[in-house]
């Protein structure tokens, strides 16, 4: 399974990763470009999961922001 995020804020996404390396393309992205605002956006997988993608995009999207937000206040 690979991975590629699209940027929420513009026309940026990420190549295709695997999902640790998509997920950190995707905040130095918005480090980058949008350093005032949480990462959002798509993720995009480029194999079907059994499993649904929408509830695994929701969790990804939640540890992101845990995992995004703490980092950005420090800066
Ligand atoms: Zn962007």
């Amino acid at each position: 399974m690979a991975y590629r995020i699209w940027c929420g804020e513009c026309s940026h996404r990420t190549s295709w990763l695997r999902e640790s390396e998509a997920e950190q393309a995707h905040i130095d992205h918005y480090v980058a470009e949008h350093p005032r605002l949480a990462p959002g956006g798509r993720i995009e997988t480029n194999e079907k999961s059994p499993e649904g993608g929408t509830g695994c995009f929701l969790v990804l999207a939640v540890l992101m922001l845990l995992l995004v937000l703490p980092a950005t206040c420090q800066r």
